[in-house]
């Protein structure tokens, strides 16, 4: 075989590990996790088992070496069973991606290789005092000799509860003014961390609930990065893998429901007419359009996961294009939730019944409201392109 053959077989293989574990977790566990608030650990450890948690993670630390494409990839084959799990899945790779950039081998080593088992990551950011400006911080870092401690509540952070590892984004200590953050690895069995219930409308087997630093002991050679770098670590670290992912997910969570639509309708006939619902111009027309706003959402995804890769490679900041990944997960956002709602009308009262198409409805309202949201996010979107700055820390800024 030559090398190139060679490497499409090993392309191929990765992605039917990756299918596999979908198929027999992901989708199998989706329905009773969304019932139950269940917290998908076995979805995990399946992509942990192929592979596919470090994705981004160089292969020295146990990582597959892949790049963003794939990464948004797996995300949008995981959001079409279950939305939940997408989300888990991005904060995951995205605090993972965070590490790979910003911290060191001994904090690759130990939070990303961790001897060979998966560690569960993500990202500890909005606060209640200032919601949707999550870039915000009230909480402060304070010294404890060389080594740290972090007292913070914080409002929404995925996985809560259940996640090994924690990235804090909290002021540094005597921060000399709001920009002045750090960022901080948290070990989740640490003592002082409680996390509060998650009953929610949607994205129910997520734990997206609440959670409370006190007085948590966090080493030195846990803080990711300098001190004082975690505005570079917002900009380039967090934001670009995480806004990539998020609009993967929702992608996912729109394809989903249109197939499940095309299949209810396609199958459920009306015996007095002997017709399909398919059958109906009316119907096909709702599916159509559904069907083309999904379809916006792959090349530009694919585009955006390209761009990312080469400035990774090339050493620049991924924040150059924050704009363009902040307008896919508008898109991103707004086609979940109109293609759920299609999905609804064009399948009567059997899609409103408990099952994956009234599930997706209630899943995709979380798109509109995760960081930044829709409205937050337009209003970037209208900054850059009169000129102005998109300066989210001076006073009165968004
Ligand atoms: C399912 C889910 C998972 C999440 N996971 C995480 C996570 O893993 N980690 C994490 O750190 N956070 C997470 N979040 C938090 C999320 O990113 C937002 O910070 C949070 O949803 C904001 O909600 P809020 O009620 O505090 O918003 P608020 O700020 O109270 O917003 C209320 C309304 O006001 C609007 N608004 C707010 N500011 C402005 C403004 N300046 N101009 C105009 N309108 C404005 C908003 O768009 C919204 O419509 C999650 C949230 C959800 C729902």
């Amino acid at each position: 075989m030559s090398k190139t053959n060679l490497a499409r077989a090993a392309q191929d293989d990765i992605y039917s590990s990756l299918d596999h574990a979908i198929e027999s977790t992901v989708k199998l566990n989706a329905e009773r996790n969304d019932l139950e608030g269940r917290f998908p650990r076995d979805n995990f450890q399946a992509l942990a088992a192929a592979g596919w948690t470090g994705v981004l993670n160089e292969p020295r630390f146990g990582g597959l070496g892949l790049g963003h494409g794939d990464f948004a990839e797996a995300a949008y084959r995981i959001g079409q069973h279950d939305a939940s799990m997408g989300l888990i899945y991005v904060m995951h790779v995205g605090a993972a991606q965070t590490i790979n950039l910003f911290g060191n081998d001994d904090q690759k080593e130990r939070w990303l290789k961790a001897k060979g088992r998966t560690l569960l990551g993500t990202y500890s950011t909005s606060e209640r005092a200032s919601g949707g400006h999550w870039w915000y911080n009230f909480s402060e870092a304070s010294r404890d000799g060389e080594n740290y401690v972090v007292n913070a509540e914080k409002s929404f952070t995925t996985s809560s509860g259940q996640a090994d590892f924690y990235l804090v984004q909290t002021r540094s200590p005597g921060a000399k003014d709001q920009t002045d953050i750090s960022f901080f690895i948290v070990d989740g069995k640490a003592a002082g961390i409680e996390a509060g219930p998650w009953d929610a409308l949607g994205v129910r087997g997520n734990h997206s609930g609440p959670i409370r630093y006190t007085d948590v002991k966090v080493p030195r050679r846990d803080r990711l990065g300098a001190e004082g770098q975690g505005k570079e670590i917002i900009y380039d670290g967090v934001s670009p893998v995480y806004l990539i992912g998020l609009g993967a997910v929702w992608e996912g969570v729109a394809r989903g429901a249109l197939n499940a639509a095309v299949a209810h309708t396609s199958r459920f006939v009306h015996k007095d007419k002997n017709k399909s619902l398919s059958d109906y111009q009316a119907i096909r027309q709702e599916l159509g359009a559904a069907k083309v706003l999904v379809e916006t959402l792959r090349p530009w995804r694919k585009e955006l996961a390209a761009r990312l890769d080469e400035l990774w490679r090339a050493g620049k900041p991924q924040s150059e294009i924050l704009i363009p990944l902040t307008e896919f997960k508008v898109h991103a956002a707004e086609v979940a939730n109109k293609v759920a709602a299609a999905a609804l009308t064009v399948t009567g009262g059997y899609g409103y019944r408990r099952g994956p198409i009234e599930r997706s409805f209630r899943d995709a309202r979380a798109a509109i409201a995760m960081g930044p949201s829709n409205v937050i996010a337009r209003d970037w979107i209208g900054k850059s392109l009169v000129g102005l700055p998109l300066e989210l820390f001076y006073e009165g800024g968004e």
